[in-house]
């Protein structure tokens, strides 16, 4: 689907147009390709007096070929090479060592030389500690204030510019600075055009670096859901580019399209509807004897059947629930209770901004994109004992044949309400899942990720 609004306003009559009447400016926003350097610029590093992260976060950039300017002293390196001329291509900053509210002034003296130095589609990640995990409420609370800074900063560099912030446990194990390395080099890449306003906890678990950075799956069985086309038919290219063998499945109806899907990427072809009675365990047995495991399973079959609450029959409602919901529930069930899922293993589930909040006309699907929140953040720290994590992504307005079919008007609003002034590709949440399968995430577990733009809808 193409969004022409977008494709006129880069054209030389388009530009003049937006900018006298002050319209919405989708910029084109950078995306991964294979081989691209993680930054377009230098990244600038700055850290709070007595921070604990820039250390190894200096250490992990340098590791991606990113040589950081340092504005502190006490983060080492040049200090000299950052200066205001420079265009960056990030923005990173350890506040692990902000105490309280008075030391937030270090925030303000760290970005705002530097608030219009970044590069379009540049980086801003701020680190923090975990409020729960801080010594007094006071450190607490200057640590939740830094969500406010980063989701402003989201929504005012513009230009296709992100902003996240990083809570990295203060307990780590030698799980956390991999996953933390992981972690950035998806923020920082064009993996993450569309991740923006971001909370995401780095914790606990079992994470291994790959041998190669650019194919941080090599080796991994991995199943989609639902890949015959749309999200699930982008995830199967990322996943198998990334070095995935792929298991793509789909309903029987739409054969030749997984079939298609699975030839592309020398994957492997499971027609099975999810529904069906025996499913799981069906699905079980062609792992068994395919693979004898199965290291991540995504879970991103899904179907809408959109009505008022009041006009909705209760077919509507059961196979809105069987299919986004329950049917991963009896997967997950069949999976960890004959041990496919080994150790390091991934499970990442598909949910959507409108189980964040709510959609008129989607009281079906909300709930069933609400629980599956609710699965996640139930079966974490369950699964933590065995090693395997357990995320959701929530997709905003993504281009594929789902939101083709919503009404003009609301169509456009989709597309526009956000901080790129656009929707996102089926290859963006396909990245951000992908992300969270590598073996290098293990210890990101139990979290939600938007891939919305920065939707306002549900923020
Ligand atoms: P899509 O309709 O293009 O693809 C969904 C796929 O799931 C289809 O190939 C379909 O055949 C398959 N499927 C449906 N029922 C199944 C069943 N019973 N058994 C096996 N396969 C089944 O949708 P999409 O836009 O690619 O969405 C993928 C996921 O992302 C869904 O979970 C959806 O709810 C979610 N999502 C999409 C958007 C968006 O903007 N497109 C936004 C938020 C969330």
């Amino acid at each position: 689907m193409t969004d022409r609004y977008a494709s006129f306003v880069r054209s030389g009559a388009g530009r003049a147009l937006v900018k006298r009447l002050g319209l919405p400016d989708p910029p084109r926003l950078r995306r991964h390709r294979p081989g691209d350097p993680l930054l377009p610029g230098p990244a600038l590093l700055g850290a709070a007096t007595g921070g604990r992260l820039a250390e190894p976060v200096g250490r992990i950039l340098r590791a991606a070929g990113v040589e950081p300017a340092t504005v502190d002293s006490a983060v080492g390196g040049d200090v000299a090479a950052a200066d205001a001329d420079t265009r960056f291509g990030a923005l990173v900053y350890d506040a692990t060592g902000i105490t309280d509210s008075t030391g937030l002034r270090q925030l303000y003296d760290f970005f705002h030389p530097y608030a219009r130095s970044l590069h379009a589609s540049g980086r801003v990640v701020v680190l923090g500690t975990p409020p729960e995990q801080c010594a007094t409420p006071r450190e607490a609370t200057a640590q939740r204030a830094l969500e406010g800074l980063t989701r402003s900063i989201g929504k005012e560099f513009g230009r296709g510019v992100t902003a996240q912030l990083v809570y990295v446990t203060a307990d780590g194990d030698a799980g956390t600075e991999t996953s933390l390395e992981a972690t950035l080099r998806f923020l920082l890449s064009g993996r993450s055009a569309y991740v923006s306003g971001q909370v995401i906890r780095v914790g606990t678990g079992p994470a291994t670096a790959p041998a190669d950075w650019d194919r941080p799956l090599d080796g991994q069985v991995v199943l989609v859901t639902g890949a015959a086309r749309g999200i699930g038919a982008a995830l199967a290219r990322v996943l198998a580019r990334d070095g995935a063998q792929v298991v793509v499945l789909d309903i029987p109806e739409a054969g030749d399209e997984l079939a298609a899907v699975a030839n592309e990427i020398g994957g492997s072809a499971v027609q099975l509807d999810l529904t069906a009675p025996n499913a799981a365990t069906r699905l079980a047995d062609h792992l068994t004897a395919r693979h004898g495991r199965v290291d991540v399973v995504v879970h991103n079959a899904g179907i809408t059947r959109d009505k008022t609450l009041a006009r909705m029959n209760a077919d509507r409602w059961d196979q809105v629930i069987d299919v986004n919901l329950s049917s991963q529930e009896r997967i997950n069930d069949v999976l960890l209770e004959r041990e496919l899922i080994p150790r390091g293993g991934r499970i990442v589930s598909v949910s959507s901004i409108a189980g964040i909040a709510g959609n008129r006309g989607q009281t079906n699907y909300a709930t069933s994109k609400a629980g599956v929140i609710g699965l996640v953040d139930s079966l974490a720290p369950a699964l933590a004992e065995r090693g395997i994590s357990v995320n959701a992504v929530a997709p905003g307005f993504i281009e594929t044949r789902l939101t083709a079919r919503i009404p003009l008007a609301l169509r456009e609003a989709g597309r526009r309400m956000n901080s790129m002034s656009q929707g996102g590709l089926p290859a963006d949440v396909a990245e951000t899942i992908g992300w969270l399968a590598w073996p290098a995430s293990g210890a990101v577990s139990g979290n939600v990720v938007r891939v919305c733009g920065q939707s306002l809808l549900g923020a």
